[in-house]
Protein backbone atom coordinates (compact mmCIF):
# COMPACT_ATOMS: atom_id res chain seq x y z
CA UNK A 1 0.00 0.00 0.00
CA UNK A 2 1.12 3.47 -0.23
CA UNK A 3 2.28 5.64 2.39
CA UNK A 4 -0.63 7.77 3.74
CA UNK A 5 -4.07 7.77 2.74
CA UNK A 6 -4.83 4.74 0.68
CA UNK A 7 -5.72 5.75 -2.83
CA UNK A 8 -8.61 4.40 -4.88
CA UNK A 9 -9.78 4.49 -7.99
CA UNK A 10 -13.29 4.48 -8.77
CA UNK A 11 -14.37 4.25 -12.14
CA UNK A 12 -18.20 5.62 -12.74
CA UNK A 13 -17.46 7.73 -10.11
CA UNK A 14 -19.76 10.77 -12.00
CA UNK A 15 -22.71 8.51 -11.89
CA UNK A 16 -25.61 7.92 -9.44
CA UNK A 17 -24.35 5.03 -6.97
CA UNK A 18 -20.15 6.01 -7.82
CA UNK A 19 -20.91 9.64 -6.39
CA UNK A 20 -22.28 8.65 -3.61
CA UNK A 21 -19.64 6.41 -2.44
CA UNK A 22 -16.61 8.74 -3.78
CA UNK A 23 -18.56 11.17 -0.90
CA UNK A 24 -18.55 8.71 1.64
CA UNK A 25 -14.70 7.69 0.47
CA UNK A 26 -13.87 11.47 0.96
CA UNK A 27 -15.86 11.57 4.25
CA UNK A 28 -13.71 8.45 5.64
CA UNK A 29 -9.89 10.04 4.62
CA UNK A 30 -9.54 8.13 1.24
CA UNK A 31 -8.02 9.93 -2.06
CA UNK A 32 -10.06 9.09 -4.79
CA UNK A 33 -8.87 8.91 -8.68
CA UNK A 34 -12.59 8.59 -10.99
CA UNK A 35 -12.44 7.03 -14.35
CA UNK A 36 -15.61 8.13 -16.25
CA UNK A 37 -16.13 8.17 -19.64
CA UNK A 38 -18.74 10.97 -18.87
CA UNK A 39 -21.26 9.04 -21.24
CA UNK A 40 -24.09 8.93 -18.53
CA UNK A 41 -22.05 10.65 -15.66
CA UNK A 42 -21.76 14.73 -14.77
CA UNK A 43 -18.70 16.63 -15.20
CA UNK A 44 -20.11 19.28 -13.03
CA UNK A 45 -20.84 17.37 -9.96
CA UNK A 46 -17.23 15.60 -9.78
CA UNK A 47 -15.79 19.36 -9.98
CA UNK A 48 -18.06 21.43 -8.06
CA UNK A 49 -19.18 18.57 -5.46
CA UNK A 50 -17.17 15.91 -5.07
CA UNK A 51 -13.90 18.12 -5.69
CA UNK A 52 -11.66 15.02 -6.59
CA UNK A 53 -9.90 13.94 -9.85
CA UNK A 54 -11.46 13.49 -12.80
CA UNK A 55 -9.59 10.97 -15.49
CA UNK A 56 -12.45 11.06 -18.61
CA UNK A 57 -11.94 8.35 -20.09
CA UNK A 58 -13.37 4.66 -20.83
CA UNK A 59 -12.02 1.08 -19.26
CA UNK A 60 -12.09 -0.14 -22.53
CA UNK A 61 -8.83 2.04 -23.31
CA UNK A 62 -5.75 -0.16 -22.13
CA UNK A 63 -3.57 2.18 -22.99
CA UNK A 64 -4.82 5.01 -20.68
CA UNK A 65 -5.57 2.76 -17.96
CA UNK A 66 -1.89 1.27 -18.18
CA UNK A 67 -0.67 5.11 -17.79
CA UNK A 68 -3.10 5.89 -15.00
CA UNK A 69 -2.14 2.87 -13.38
CA UNK A 70 1.75 3.93 -13.97
CA UNK A 71 1.02 7.32 -12.53
CA UNK A 72 -0.90 7.24 -9.62
CA UNK A 73 -0.12 5.07 -6.92
CA UNK A 74 -3.58 3.09 -6.64
CA UNK A 75 -4.11 0.89 -3.90
CA UNK A 76 -7.86 -0.73 -4.77
CA UNK A 77 -10.18 -0.52 -7.83
CA UNK A 78 -14.24 -0.04 -7.01
CA UNK A 79 -15.60 -0.02 -10.21
CA UNK A 80 -19.39 1.50 -10.96
CA UNK A 81 -18.70 2.35 -14.53
CA UNK A 82 -21.16 -0.10 -16.60
CA UNK A 83 -24.68 0.10 -18.91
CA UNK A 84 -27.43 -0.36 -16.77
CA UNK A 85 -30.68 -0.25 -18.48
CA UNK A 86 -32.32 -3.54 -18.58
CA UNK A 87 -34.78 -2.87 -21.47
CA UNK A 88 -31.86 -1.18 -23.58
CA UNK A 89 -29.38 -4.52 -22.88
CA UNK A 90 -32.44 -6.87 -24.64
CA UNK A 91 -32.38 -4.92 -27.48
CA UNK A 92 -28.56 -4.37 -27.80
CA UNK A 93 -26.64 -6.83 -26.04
CA UNK A 94 -23.91 -6.38 -27.89
CA UNK A 95 -23.52 -2.78 -26.03
CA UNK A 96 -23.81 -4.31 -22.96
CA UNK A 97 -21.55 -7.24 -23.17
CA UNK A 98 -19.00 -5.18 -24.99
CA UNK A 99 -18.91 -2.40 -22.13
CA UNK A 100 -19.69 -4.62 -19.02
CA UNK A 101 -17.82 -7.41 -19.39
CA UNK A 102 -14.98 -6.45 -22.52
CA UNK A 103 -14.11 -2.95 -20.38
CA UNK A 104 -14.17 -4.51 -17.03
CA UNK A 105 -12.09 -7.35 -18.28
CA UNK A 106 -9.63 -5.01 -19.98
CA UNK A 107 -9.30 -2.29 -16.59
CA UNK A 108 -8.79 -6.19 -14.90
CA UNK A 109 -6.16 -7.26 -17.00
CA UNK A 110 -4.74 -3.68 -16.53
CA UNK A 111 -4.96 -3.95 -13.01
CA UNK A 112 -2.91 -7.43 -12.59
CA UNK A 113 0.04 -5.71 -14.62
CA UNK A 114 0.08 -3.08 -12.40
CA UNK A 115 -0.34 -5.08 -9.53
CA UNK A 116 -3.10 -3.84 -8.17
CA UNK A 117 -5.09 -6.90 -6.39
CA UNK A 118 -7.87 -5.61 -4.65
CA UNK A 119 -11.59 -4.67 -6.17
CA UNK A 120 -14.94 -3.77 -5.00
CA UNK A 121 -17.76 -5.12 -7.78
CA UNK A 122 -20.96 -3.97 -8.67
CA UNK A 123 -23.35 -6.58 -9.51
CA UNK A 124 -26.88 -6.47 -9.31
CA UNK A 125 -29.93 -8.92 -8.24
CA UNK A 126 -30.53 -9.05 -12.22
CA UNK A 127 -27.90 -11.76 -11.43
CA UNK A 128 -30.73 -14.06 -10.14
CA UNK A 129 -33.14 -13.90 -12.25
CA UNK A 130 -36.82 -14.82 -11.53
CA UNK A 131 -35.89 -15.90 -7.76
CA UNK A 132 -36.90 -19.08 -6.14
CA UNK A 133 -38.09 -17.71 -2.80
CA UNK A 134 -37.34 -14.73 -1.22
CA UNK A 135 -35.16 -13.39 0.85
CA UNK A 136 -32.71 -13.82 -1.58
CA UNK A 137 -29.55 -15.22 -0.44
CA UNK A 138 -26.56 -14.44 -1.96
CA UNK A 139 -26.23 -18.62 -2.51
CA UNK A 140 -29.54 -18.63 -4.41
CA UNK A 141 -29.51 -19.84 -8.08
CA UNK A 142 -28.01 -17.19 -10.41
CA UNK A 143 -30.03 -17.72 -13.64
CA UNK A 144 -30.59 -13.87 -15.03
CA UNK A 145 -33.30 -13.52 -17.31
CA UNK A 146 -31.72 -10.09 -19.49
CA UNK A 147 -28.33 -9.12 -20.81
CA UNK A 148 -27.32 -6.87 -18.32
CA UNK A 149 -28.12 -9.51 -15.62
CA UNK A 150 -25.84 -11.40 -17.90
CA UNK A 151 -22.89 -9.31 -18.32
CA UNK A 152 -22.71 -8.81 -14.36
CA UNK A 153 -22.72 -12.84 -13.67
CA UNK A 154 -20.07 -12.98 -16.22
CA UNK A 155 -17.81 -10.63 -14.56
CA UNK A 156 -18.68 -12.22 -11.33
CA UNK A 157 -17.33 -15.87 -13.03
CA UNK A 158 -14.30 -13.51 -14.18
CA UNK A 159 -13.32 -12.36 -10.63
CA UNK A 160 -14.02 -16.24 -9.05
CA UNK A 161 -11.47 -17.62 -11.53
CA UNK A 162 -8.97 -14.35 -10.70
CA UNK A 163 -9.09 -15.28 -7.20
CA UNK A 164 -7.24 -18.61 -7.24
CA UNK A 165 -4.88 -17.92 -10.34
CA UNK A 166 -3.85 -14.70 -9.47
CA UNK A 167 -4.58 -14.00 -5.56
CA UNK A 168 -6.89 -11.71 -6.64
CA UNK A 169 -9.42 -10.30 -3.83
CA UNK A 170 -12.61 -8.77 -4.20
CA UNK A 171 -16.53 -8.16 -3.07
CA UNK A 172 -19.10 -8.76 -5.13
CA UNK A 173 -22.10 -6.62 -4.11
CA UNK A 174 -25.29 -7.70 -5.85
CA UNK A 175 -27.51 -4.48 -5.24
CA UNK A 176 -31.47 -4.54 -5.20
CA UNK A 177 -32.85 -1.27 -6.32
CA UNK A 178 -30.74 1.62 -5.84
CA UNK A 179 -32.74 4.56 -4.66
CA UNK A 180 -33.16 8.07 -2.84
CA UNK A 181 -30.31 10.41 -2.20
CA UNK A 182 -27.62 11.81 -0.34
CA UNK A 183 -29.35 13.37 2.84
CA UNK A 184 -27.56 16.77 2.87
CA UNK A 185 -29.08 17.53 -0.60
CA UNK A 186 -25.77 17.43 -2.32
CA UNK A 187 -26.67 14.56 -4.61
CA UNK A 188 -29.27 12.83 -6.06
CA UNK A 189 -30.35 10.35 -8.90
CA UNK A 190 -29.89 12.24 -12.56
CA UNK A 191 -30.12 9.77 -15.22
CA UNK A 192 -31.13 10.86 -18.87
CA UNK A 193 -32.79 9.05 -19.74
CA UNK A 194 -34.45 8.33 -16.66
CA UNK A 195 -35.99 4.96 -16.73
CA UNK A 196 -36.48 4.29 -12.76
CA UNK A 197 -40.10 4.78 -10.63
CA UNK A 198 -39.29 6.79 -7.60
CA UNK A 199 -37.28 9.53 -9.66
CA UNK A 200 -40.45 8.83 -12.38
CA UNK A 201 -43.08 9.06 -9.33
CA UNK A 202 -41.64 11.99 -7.88
CA UNK A 203 -41.21 14.03 -11.60
CA UNK A 204 -45.16 13.03 -11.66
CA UNK A 205 -45.31 15.04 -8.41
CA UNK A 206 -43.33 17.97 -9.62
CA UNK A 207 -45.61 18.28 -12.65
CA UNK A 208 -42.89 17.61 -15.26
CA UNK A 209 -45.02 14.28 -16.26
CA UNK A 210 -48.50 14.17 -16.97
CA UNK A 211 -48.71 10.57 -15.07
CA UNK A 212 -47.03 7.26 -14.00
CA UNK A 213 -47.11 4.52 -15.82
CA UNK A 214 -47.77 0.84 -13.70
CA UNK A 215 -46.09 -1.92 -16.22
CA UNK A 216 -48.40 -4.45 -15.04
CA UNK A 217 -51.17 -5.45 -12.38
CA UNK A 218 -51.47 -8.78 -12.83
CA UNK A 219 -48.48 -10.12 -11.11
CA UNK A 220 -48.92 -12.57 -8.72
CA UNK A 221 -48.68 -9.99 -5.95
CA UNK A 222 -51.19 -8.80 -3.08
CA UNK A 223 -51.62 -5.34 -5.01
CA UNK A 224 -50.75 -7.09 -8.47
CA UNK A 225 -47.54 -4.82 -9.12
CA UNK A 226 -44.13 -5.97 -8.74
CA UNK A 227 -42.31 -5.64 -5.45
CA UNK A 228 -38.71 -4.64 -5.21
CA UNK A 229 -36.32 -3.89 -2.32
CA UNK A 230 -35.29 -0.48 -2.45
CA UNK A 231 -31.99 0.24 -0.43
CA UNK A 232 -30.55 3.93 -0.18
CA UNK A 233 -27.55 5.21 -2.10
CA UNK A 234 -26.24 6.45 1.13
CA UNK A 235 -26.30 3.44 2.50
CA UNK A 236 -24.78 1.18 -0.21
CA UNK A 237 -22.46 4.11 -0.20
CA UNK A 238 -21.53 2.70 3.27
CA UNK A 239 -21.15 -0.69 2.65
CA UNK A 240 -18.51 -0.03 -0.25
CA UNK A 241 -16.39 1.84 2.63
CA UNK A 242 -16.75 -0.81 4.62
CA UNK A 243 -16.10 -3.72 1.63
CA UNK A 244 -13.22 -1.85 0.67
CA UNK A 245 -11.56 -1.83 4.43
CA UNK A 246 -12.35 -5.51 4.65
CA UNK A 247 -10.23 -5.95 1.52
CA UNK A 248 -6.93 -3.58 2.88
CA UNK A 249 -7.18 -5.30 6.17
CA UNK A 250 -6.27 -8.75 3.88
CA UNK A 251 -10.22 -10.14 3.32
CA UNK A 252 -10.71 -13.24 1.52
CA UNK A 253 -13.14 -13.04 -1.69
CA UNK A 254 -16.67 -12.32 -0.99
CA UNK A 255 -20.25 -11.65 -2.25
CA UNK A 256 -22.44 -9.71 0.00
CA UNK A 257 -26.27 -8.68 -1.44
CA UNK A 258 -27.32 -5.22 -0.58
CA UNK A 259 -30.66 -4.62 -0.01
CA UNK A 260 -33.06 -4.19 3.37
CA UNK A 261 -35.04 -7.27 3.19
CA UNK A 262 -38.20 -5.38 3.04
CA UNK A 263 -40.41 -5.15 -0.36
CA UNK A 264 -42.66 -2.25 -1.31
CA UNK A 265 -45.05 -2.72 -4.59
CA UNK A 266 -45.31 -0.18 -7.27
CA UNK A 267 -48.58 0.86 -5.89
CA UNK A 268 -47.08 1.49 -2.25
CA UNK A 269 -44.22 3.52 -3.49
CA UNK A 270 -46.66 5.67 -5.56
CA UNK A 271 -48.66 6.02 -1.88
CA UNK A 272 -45.16 6.78 -0.44
CA UNK A 273 -44.29 9.55 -3.24
CA UNK A 274 -47.99 10.86 -2.52
CA UNK A 275 -47.41 11.25 1.72
CA UNK A 276 -43.78 12.32 1.31
CA UNK A 277 -45.16 15.23 -1.46
CA UNK A 278 -48.26 16.01 -0.49
CA UNK A 279 -49.58 15.55 -4.55
CA UNK A 280 -51.92 13.32 -6.00
CA UNK A 281 -50.08 11.04 -8.38
CA UNK A 282 -52.20 10.67 -11.76
CA UNK A 283 -51.49 6.74 -12.78
CA UNK A 284 -51.89 5.00 -16.27
CA UNK A 285 -52.24 1.25 -16.15
CA UNK A 286 -50.30 -0.32 -18.16
CA UNK A 287 -48.81 -3.97 -19.89
CA UNK A 288 -45.96 -5.91 -18.01
CA UNK A 289 -42.46 -4.40 -18.69
CA UNK A 290 -40.50 -7.14 -20.67
CA UNK A 291 -37.75 -8.73 -18.02
CA UNK A 292 -39.54 -7.96 -15.01
CA UNK A 293 -39.64 -10.57 -11.93
CA UNK A 294 -42.48 -10.49 -10.06
CA UNK A 295 -40.65 -9.88 -6.67
CA UNK A 296 -37.01 -8.86 -5.86
CA UNK A 297 -35.89 -9.03 -2.28
CA UNK A 298 -33.12 -9.64 -0.85
CA UNK A 299 -31.20 -10.35 2.42
CA UNK A 300 -28.60 -8.63 3.81
CA UNK A 301 -27.41 -10.52 6.90
CA UNK A 302 -24.14 -11.38 5.17
CA UNK A 303 -22.97 -7.83 4.82
CA UNK A 304 -24.68 -7.04 8.54
CA UNK A 305 -22.57 -9.74 10.04
CA UNK A 306 -19.18 -9.87 7.98
CA UNK A 307 -18.73 -6.39 7.24
CA UNK A 308 -20.93 -4.94 10.17
CA UNK A 309 -23.04 -2.63 7.43
CA UNK A 310 -25.88 -0.89 9.84
CA UNK A 311 -28.29 0.79 6.86
CA UNK A 312 -29.10 3.82 8.32
CA UNK A 313 -32.68 4.91 6.32
CA UNK A 314 -34.55 1.37 5.44
CA UNK A 315 -37.45 3.53 5.26
CA UNK A 316 -39.01 4.08 2.34
CA UNK A 317 -40.42 7.17 3.67
CA UNK A 318 -36.92 8.65 4.35
CA UNK A 319 -35.38 7.18 0.72
CA UNK A 320 -38.26 9.14 -0.87
CA UNK A 321 -38.04 12.48 1.26
CA UNK A 322 -34.14 12.20 0.50
CA UNK A 323 -35.26 11.66 -3.41
CA UNK A 324 -38.02 14.44 -2.89
CA UNK A 325 -35.31 17.01 -1.51
CA UNK A 326 -33.32 16.37 -4.43
CA UNK A 327 -35.72 16.44 -7.31
CA UNK A 328 -36.83 19.57 -5.87
CA UNK A 329 -33.45 21.56 -5.59
CA UNK A 330 -33.08 20.10 -8.94
CA UNK A 331 -35.97 21.03 -10.40
CA UNK A 332 -35.71 25.17 -9.19
N1 LIG B 1 -41.95 0.62 -12.99
C1 LIG B 1 -43.22 1.08 -13.32
N2 LIG B 1 -43.31 2.26 -14.02
C2 LIG B 1 -42.22 2.97 -14.42
C3 LIG B 1 -40.93 2.49 -14.07
C4 LIG B 1 -40.83 1.32 -13.35
O1 LIG B 1 -44.23 0.46 -13.00
O2 LIG B 1 -42.39 3.99 -15.09
C5 LIG B 1 -41.83 -0.62 -12.22
C6 LIG B 1 -40.96 -1.67 -12.89
O3 LIG B 1 -41.74 -2.47 -13.77
C7 LIG B 1 -40.45 -2.45 -11.69
C8 LIG B 1 -40.36 -1.40 -10.58
O4 LIG B 1 -41.19 -0.32 -11.00
O5 LIG B 1 -41.35 -3.43 -11.30
C9 LIG B 1 -38.96 -0.87 -10.35
O6 LIG B 1 -38.44 -0.52 -11.61
P1 LIG B 1 -37.10 0.30 -11.78
O7 LIG B 1 -36.93 0.57 -13.25
O8 LIG B 1 -37.11 1.48 -10.85
O9 LIG B 1 -35.98 -0.67 -11.24
P2 LIG B 1 -35.58 -2.17 -11.68
O10 LIG B 1 -36.38 -3.07 -10.78
O11 LIG B 1 -35.88 -2.35 -13.13
O12 LIG B 1 -34.13 -2.25 -11.40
Amino acid sequence: MSPGKPSILVTGGAGYIGSHTVLALKQAGYDVVILDNLVYGHRDLVEKILQVELVVGDTCDRALLDDLFKTHSIDAVMHFSAYAYVGESVTDPAKYYHNNVVGTLTLLEAMLEASVKKFVFSSTCATYGVPQFVPIPEDHPQNPINPYGASKLMVERILADFDPAYDFKSVRFRYFNAAGADPSGLLGEDHNPETHLIPLVLLTALGKRESIAIFGTDYPTPDGTCIRDYIHVSDLADAHVLGLEYLLKGGNSEIFNLGNGNGFSVKEVIVAVEQVTGKVIPVQERDRRPGDPPTLIGSGEKARTILGWQPQYPNIKDIVAHAWQWHQQRHK
